[in-house]
């Protein structure tokens, strides 16, 4: 199973990664949680994505493609994945076709999640208070916005010439959004 998680800052892609995952016993890898922890260890990769990331801005393909590449290498990751935040430019699209090609497989499906834009602004103001994320201040959070508007929300539509989009309203509770991407995924949730 080879899955993609997308949809703009704070749909919620995070919590629905880790659980239709582990339903697949698949790993979630999440770019955005692999930088964060390398600017908190001080990582060299962390010194070059952090300026970046404090903007709310991409960080360079290059070092992003690198990353994700040495990630599905790893073990855990043979019989399948789940990409959450991965990929969000055109040339990253292109990265992974050549990353899953190589492996003989193909993309099962993309998800993407939907929301309401006064609910997202919300949310990571919530979630600014709770996790104190440094991108989380209202000027970074509407740049984020606007990079994905720009840079990522195209991508949708090459997907779906691929005829593999699900498109899932990411609104209401936790355990709702994930009932609807199981049901379009055509599965049982494992209780
Ligand atoms: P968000 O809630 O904005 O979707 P993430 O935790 O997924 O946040 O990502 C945080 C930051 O990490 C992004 O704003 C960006 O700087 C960087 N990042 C994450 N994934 C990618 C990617 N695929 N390409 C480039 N930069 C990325």
């Amino acid at each position: 199973m080879r899955l993609i998680l997308m949809g703009p800052p704070g749909a919620g892609k995070g919590t629905q990664a880790k659980v239709v995952a582990d339903h697949f016993g698949i790993p979630a890898i999440s770019t955005g949680d692999i930088f964060r922890a390398n600017v908190s260890q001080g990582t060299p990769l962390g010194k070059k994505a952090q300026e970046y990331m404090d903007a709310g801005e991409y960080v360079p393909d290059e070092v992003t493609n690198l990353m994700v590449r040495a990630r599905i290498d790893e073990p855990d990751a043979d019989p399948g994945f789940l990409l959450d935040g991965y990929p969000r430019t055109l040339a990253q699209v292109e990265e992974l076709d050549g990353m899953i090609r190589h492996t003989g497989h193909e993309l099962d499906a993309a998800v993407v999640l939907t929301v309401d834009p006064d609910e997202i602004v919300a949310r990571l103001v919530q979630r600014a208070e709770v996790e104190g994320r440094t991108d989380d201040t209202e000027e970074v959070v509407r740049r984020r916005q606007e990079v994905y508007v720009e840079q990522t929300e195209p991508l949708i539509e090459v997907y779906r010439r691929r005829g593999i989009v699900h498109e899932i309203d990411g609104m209401g509770a936790v355990e709702e959004v994930t009932k609807r991407i199981f049901c379009a995924l055509d599965v049982v949730p494992q209780s």
